[in-house]
């Protein structure tokens, strides 16, 4: 399928060939679905609403509602405001969101569309119900990424919403990153391990991974409720999970309610999990249960009893620059080699600095690179082959043409289950994350396995 690929690599400096990123407004769109009672509004054609939807309920294999501003011929011209009021109108009387959340799209930020004023001006004319809310986050795709429009997203979040009263609340806000709902019911996990009251946003457990109950909920239970994320004004830290995902937000509440803020890297694997648990003793005194050093044991035990499969091994890792450097970090934990480290986001030097930083004693050669693609990884292990690609589904066309096995890991995966269900964050997360990936390997090992080495037990 992709036996075109050249082994020569060229270098290219506009074309990207399966960029490992997508499009801004669908971060913007996931970020949104993570408040309760939200109905996103992408503002821009028809077209590119229904992009993002269909994107998001592949991943999810769930129905994502979001409406769009249905730009036409004439809004090119004369700029989306019209659009924009019509379709507030529409969506309170017919849907009865409890907020909206604007997304912008390529063609009004190119237009230049005023999204601030367009909001202000249908509240005005009553096209918001008093009691409502409407949000938005500038997201030109064009520019960053999918991770970058749920950046944006939650940035808006605080600066729309969060307020600072006089009364503390003595809770810890902790913004989880891009990650999937499972994930975030992971850390929420954690946070009631350590009986530690928290806000969680954006939250879209519950939300993207309903149960089956034949009855459709246009809202479902989930996501964070508007209240609290008033009240993340009133909080007494936040933590925000993922640099380049979470930290915008933080700043932004550490600015406006003087909330102080902590970034973290996103907590997969052993290390990152434990600086995390550390960072929530620290900032709220809490002594961790015995229950969280079995959890953490557990999956010592588990990297420990399957060191035999991974040491040495060649990994080539892609996907989004805050899940890549704790996995690269994780991966060389468990004695593996990540020699490729390709992110398709243009997140620069912050991400290449630090991964390298993860692998200048164990794999000082690796090859991190941003802003990067498929093509550039394909032609990579064409010079120098890997044992494992671990990354989106994206890769399985790699894996076949080079007959690589690949774990799954990341966004978007439309071609298999479990990735909403089962998380790859904490404790737990890690040991479903390494289960997965040992699995692969063993499976590989059967496959090429002649049948005196084909052993029952492995
Ligand atoms: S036009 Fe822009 S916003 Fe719309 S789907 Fe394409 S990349 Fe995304």
């Amino acid at each position: 399928m992709l036996e075109a690929t050249p082994k020569e690599i060229v270098e290219r400096s506009a074309l990207r060939i399966n960029p490992v990123k997508t499009c801004q407004p669908i971060g913007a769109m996931y970020a949104a679905l993570g408040i309760h009672g939200c109905l996103p509004n992408s503002h821009g054609s028809q077209g590119c609403c229904s992009f993002h939807k269909s994107h998001l309920t592949r991943h999810y294999r769930e129905p994502i509602m979001a409406a769009t501003s249905a730009f036409t011929e004439g809004s090119s011209v004369f700029g989306g405001g019209a659009n924009l009021k019509q379709a507030l109108n529409t969506i309170f009387s017919v849907y009865d969101p409890e907020i909206v959340a604007v997304s912008t799209t390529c063609l009004s930020e190119t237009i230049g569309d005023d999204i601030p004023t367009f909001i202000r001006q249908a509240r005005e004319s009553g096209a918001v119900p008093e009691g409502k809310y409407v949000i938005h986050a500038n997201t030109p795709s064009y520019v960053g990424s999918h991770i970058t429009g749920w950046s944006n997203m939650t940035k808006g979040m605080v600066t729309y919403l969060s307020a600072k009263t006089e009364t503390p609340n003595q809770k810890v806000n902790v913004i989880p990153g891009y990650v999937e709902p499972s994930d975030t019911r992971a850390v929420k996990q954690l946070l009631a391990q350590l009986e530690i009251p928290a806000i969680v946003f954006p939250d879209t457990s519950d939300v993207v991974d309903t149960p089956q109950t034949s009855n459709f909920k246009m809202y479902p239970k989930g996501g964070t409720p508007i209240p609290d994320l008033i009240d993340t004004g009133n909080s007494s830290a936040t933590i925000a999970l993922g640099t380049f995902t979470s930290e915008a937000a933080a700043t932004a509440l550490e600015n406006k309610c003087q909330v102080p803020a902590q970034v973290l890297e996103l907590p997969i694997g052993l290390q990152a999990t434990d600086r995390f648990v550390q960072t929530l003793i620290e900032v709220t005194g809490v002594t961790p249960p015995e229950s969280l050093n079995d959890d953490r044991g557990r999956l010592l035990d588990v990297m420990t009893d399957m060191q035999q499969y991974l040491y040495r091994k060649r990994v080539a890792v892609y996907g989004d620059p805050d899940q890549l450097i704790p996995l690269t970090e994780f991966l060389v934990d468990c004695g593996m080699l990540p020699v490729y480290v390709i992110t398709g986001s243009p997140v620069g030097k912050r991400f290449e600095n630090r991964v390298k930083e993860i692998l200048q004693d164990t794999v000082p050669d690796a090859i991190v690179a941003a802003n990067a693609d498929l093509f550039y990884l394909h032609q990579l292990i064409k010079n120098e082959p890997v044992d494992l690609l671990l990354g989106n589904e994206y890769g399985k066309y790699i894996a076949r043409d080079e007959d690589i096995p690949i774990t799954r890991f990341g966004f978007p995966i439309l071609d298999r289950v479990g990735h909403s269900y089962f998380p790859t964050t904490c404790y737990w997360g890690g040991i479903y994350l390494l289960s997965n990936i040992c699995n692969t390997l063993l499976e590989r090992l059967d496959r090429d396995a002649p049948d005196e080495t084909f052993e029952l037990v492995r």
